[in-house]
């Protein structure tokens, strides 16, 4: 699954790394989360979703593939 952190929502809570380790990192130095647009499997979808809701800036969405184009 793909998910994006919009580096123009995030102020740097760190909420999402706390919540979800294993999906989210912030920078170390800045404490904002520079991942931009990531792939992580699916398995992880639970931690991704924890970390998006615990977002205080709404930054973190799924990206959903567009459907293939019509035959
Ligand atoms: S919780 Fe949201 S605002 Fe805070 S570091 Fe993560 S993405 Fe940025």
């Amino acid at each position: 699954m793909r998910a994006r952190v919009d580096p123009e929502k995030c102020m740097g809570h760190g909420m999402c790394e706390a919540l979800a380790s294993e999906v989210y990192e912030v920078n170390e130095e800045t404490g904002y989360n520079e991942m931009g647009e990531f792939e992580t499997p699916d398995e992880r979808r639970a931690a991704v979703l924890k970390g998006m809701t615990g977002c205080p800036e709404q930054a973190i969405s799924i990206l959903v593939d567009a459907p293939s184009a019509a035959r």
